[in-house]
């Protein structure tokens, strides 16, 4: 008997008759000889409409408030689910992430997962019911219910599998699985079968569906993902540890595994600030301080002592990220400070760079060739990013989703 973990995202029970089909899905895993802990997202876009509700109701909610108020999102679907497969005549109890034994820390609507005891899911288990977890949520050691951010279900479950030693944990959502890029840019995108942390990893965190920081867990924990799609059969993309597979002596895979593109882009210049040391620090210490990160950094050599600086934040904090900068450049006696937010981020991702060269240059001598201009690049061990205009983006991404041989034939 194997104990399967399954994930349930919210546009797979956007209503009654979909949380239906989702209790058969479950019933056929458990006919199967399983025992299954489901972790359930916030039926359909109920966490968004949360969200406003509060919104209108205050300028700025108090963050422990909105946590409550955001967990009851995962606390209806998990009952209902739980009611949909004792209709079914299974035996099944649903249980809210206090109950379920996850604590995390204080950090309200960001809350980091601090520790697991399955204790009593392992008890229901064994009395025989399924267990139907709200995902999302958590309790501090004092009792306060806490959010996990935008997309934590995939990290509860990830970390119940990990917790429950699940021999895999099978993430159901409404596509079938991840794709070489978004089939929405690039229209002769593949599903993959298959693809290893790390760069599953770069993926998400560049723009595909994943929650990044349920893929870390999966990582170190060694928990293989199933993400498959809760609407058919069709056999889904298998995240795990990928270094035996693609690293078998004589065949090393080199290549590029997929291209990740984002729009939440913009560049921030500040011009001619003095070289000197302590220049760089007293810039980018405001924006952490105000939660802002900052992503690729760009600096000029300087002429005459002076010199500008450019780095990209998220578009979406481009305001907030300004009015720092604006500040700190006065008070250093800086120059001016310039935005662009028309930009996007376009990556190729892939393990085989590891170890190869020509990579860098086939990206770039094909984006000339499609007389697109790079504006900056930046590169980690499986990452090359080069910064474009998002009107651009698209042909961009295709051009690369070729050259790199990632195309479906047609
Ligand atoms: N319901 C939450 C959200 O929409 C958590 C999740 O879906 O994983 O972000
Ligand atoms: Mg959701």
């Amino acid at each position: 008997m194997a104990l399967v973990v399954q994930k349930y995202g919210g546009s797979s029970l956007a209503d009654a008759e979909q949380i239906k089909s989702v209790a058969r899905r479950i019933a056929r895993t458990c006919d199967a000889g399983n025992q299954v802990v489901v972790v359930v997202s916030a039926m359909g876009d109920t966490t968004d409409e949360l969200i406003e509700l509060a919104n209108s109701i205050s300028n700025h909610p108090d963050p422990r408030e909105m946590d409550v108020l955001l967990s009851t999102g995962e606390l209806v679907s998990c009952t209902i689910t739980a009611m949909a497969l004792r209709s079914l005549g299974y035996r099944a109890i649903s249980l809210s992430g206090a109950q379920a034994g996850i604590t995390t820390n204080t950090s309200h609507g960001q809350a980091q997962i601090a520790g697991m005891n399955p204790e009593r899911i392992m008890e229901e288990l064994t009395s025989g019911d399924i267990v139907i977890v709200a995902g999302f949520q958590g309790v501090t050691p004092e009792m306060d219910v806490t959010t996990l951010g935008r997309g934590g279900s995939d990290t509860t479950a990830v970390a119940l599998a990990a917790a429950l030693r699940a021999a895999r944990c099978e993430v159901y959502t409404d596509v079938d699985g991840i794709y070489t890029a978004d089939p929405r840019r690039v229209p002769r995108a593949q599903k993959l079968d298959e693809i290893g942390f790390e760069e599953m990893l770069e993926l998400a965190s560049y723009g595909a569906k994943m929650n990044p920081r349920s893929i870390e867990l999966g990582m170190v924990y060694d928990t293989p993902i199933l993400v498959a799609s809760s609407f058919d059969d069709t056999p889904g993309t298998l995240i795990h540890g990928e270094a035996d597979m693609n690293r078998d002596v004589g065949e090393i895979r080199n290549r590029v595994g997929g291209i990740a593109t984002d729009t939440n882009v913009a560049k921030i210049t500040v011009l001619s600030v003095r070289d000197r040391p302590g220049i760089a620090a007293s810039l980018f210490e405001p924006l952490a301080d105000q939660g802002i990160s900052v992503d690729v950094i760009v600096q000029n050599a300087s002429v005459g002592g002076a010199t500008d600086l450019t780095f990209t934040v998220k578009r979406t904090d481009l305001g907030r990220a300004q009015q720092v900068v604006e500040e700190v450049a006065r008070e250093l006696g800086g120059g001016e400070v310039v935005t662009a937010s028309d930009l996007a981020k376009l990556s190729i991702v892939g393990t085989g760079m590891l170890d190869a060269t020509g990579y860098a240059s086939k990206m770039f001598r094909t984006l000339a060739d499609a007389k697109i201009n790079i504006e900056m690049i930046t590169t980690s061990e499986i990452r090359i990013t080069c910064i474009v205009a998002e009107a651009q983006l698209d042909r961009a991404a295709r051009a690369l989703h070729s050259a790199f041989d990632l195309d479906k034939p047609e």
